[in-house]
């Protein structure tokens, strides 16, 4: 299945270079989509993370917000209106000051109902934590990924971002501030026990009783499991399954499931903002983009991006176009992520052709008892979330290959430990044919 997943995932995550600069699509004012914000900033680049960022320096981040800035403008006047924002990273809070003003900027041009943002321990600071609050913040995410001090110290995690003691006494104080504080955790790391993250699930819900925690299992990019390899142990996934079941019987009653991996205390925003919204629109270096069946990226090199965005252009510098049934498929994984879906206002999207179309997938899901289907709604089992956790594994491991492979090209722009790193898995990379 894993094998099969891959191949399709690749599919989705081959965008072909554009050879020339194109403007920003046109948006249509009637339609309020979902805004996402790169900050591709970050004071210790962990050893596990395959996202686009670079370490913070602070007169280039703040260049860069300021970039970041225009392109909210452009994104207007080409006729886009946002009704939710996610700012992920990277980073986000890495210069509050200039989120903050970015923030604002966007509210101002938008009819914004949800913000929500994603930070770090250390940022969890209770003069910073009201000026995001003021500046409209709904939601904040914190990656924790693990409060055993042993684990955080592998991550490289526990001198920059505090050791268990600390991250639980800043979450304290910070519950309660945001309609939902989110908490990321990761399972099935090389040397986590299962009693470790059993502990975790229980300080994070019966003790600090966090509106939402996210459980990611352990996603290894080619070039990050070479370096999880060296600093972290073996990156296996034999273990994953046994880690999620476990997980699902430990969280108590009051934590429903909002996705395959998010469980929630009450009706909360998630992150997994694709699985709501079919199209976005994603601002900042190395962002996506999803309108009408395209999908774009912008340029992963910095300079770049600040260079187009400053002469009045995108910064999207790749995109791919899918088929009909591509779309579907698309739809089909990130929609039943959400559990439940609406059968009649998927056939309505697709003029009746959608469970027809992918019949094959359908028949095989409803056949392993994945799927069950009441009447008005297809329903995700607990089997199939776990199939569901597995496929989504697959398919951002495909997005983080993708974003080394554009990493590679901005060689100048990193430091040298990390491009050492990514020169290594160049040929790993080749040999994948990613
Ligand atoms: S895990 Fe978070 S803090 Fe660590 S490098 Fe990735 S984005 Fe930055």
């Amino acid at each position: 299945m894993t094998a099969v997943l891959r191949r399709l995932d690749r599919k989705y995550t081959r965008l072909e270079q554009i050879g020339h600069v194109i403007d920003i699509p046109k948006g249509d004012p009637e339609k309020h989509l979902m805004l996402y914000l790169h900050v591709p900033f970050c004071v210790v680049l962990c050893p596990f993370c395959s996202f686009h960022r670079v370490r913070y320096k602070k007169d280039r981040a703040k260049q860069y917000f300021s970039t970041l800035r225009k392109e909210i403008r452009l994104a207007h006047d080409a006729g886009f209106r946002f009704g939710e924002i996610y700012v992920g990273g990277g980073t986000p809070t890495c210069n509050v000051a200039e989120l903050a003003e970015t923030l604002e900027l966007a509210q101002r041009l938008n009819p914004i109902r949800q913000v929500s943002i994603e930070t770090n321990p250390d940022d969890l600071v209770m003069d910073e934590l009201k000026i995001l609050r003021d500046a409209g913040v709904n939601r904040l995410s914190v990656g924790v990924q693990s409060l055993e001090d042993k684990l955080l110290h592998e991550m490289e995690r526990q001198e920059k971002y505090g050791n268990s003691a600390e991250i639980r006494e800043r979450l304290a104080m910070t519950q309660g501030i945001f309609d939902t504080l989110n908490v990321d955790l990761i399972f099935n790391l090389p040397h986590q026990s299962l009693d470790s993250v059993m502990r975790d699930v229980d300080i994070l819900t019966r003790e600090i009783e966090v509106d939402q925690i996210s459980c990611y299992p352990l996603m290894g990019a080619t070039t990050t499991t070479l370096r999880m390899k060296r600093e972290m142990g073996n990156v296996t996934y034999n273990r994953e399954r046994v880690f999620y079941e476990a997980i699902l019987d430990r969280l108590p009653e009051t934590y429903q499931p909002s996705s395959a991996w998010c469980f929630s205390k009450h009706q909360s925003l998630i992150d997994e903002y694709i699985i709501e919204h079919e199209d976005y629109v994603g601002l900042g270096s190395g962002a996506m983009s999803y309108l009408g069946g395209t999908l774009y990226a912008a340029s992963f090199s910095i300079n770049r991006y600040i260079r187009l965005v400053e002469a009045g252009h995108s910064g999207i510098t790749r995109m791919s176009r899918f088929s009909d049934k591509d779309q579907m498929r698309y739809n089909f994984l990130m929609t039943f992520f959400g559990l439940k879906v609406n059968k009649a206002q998927m056939e309505k999207r697709w003029d009746g052709r959608f469970e027809k179309t992918l019949w094959q997938e359908f028949a095989a899901f409803k056949l392993v008892g994945a799927i069950r289907d009441d009447g008005e709604n297809w329903i995700l089992t607990r089997k199939g979330m776990y199939y569901w956790v597995l496929m989504m594994r697959e398919f951002f491991i495909a997005v983080s290959n993708f974003r080394d492979l554009m990493r590679l090209g901005i060689k100048s722009e990193l430091d040298p430990e990390d491009l050492e790193e990514l020169s290594k898995s160049a040929t790993l990379l080749a040999k994948a044919g990613k």
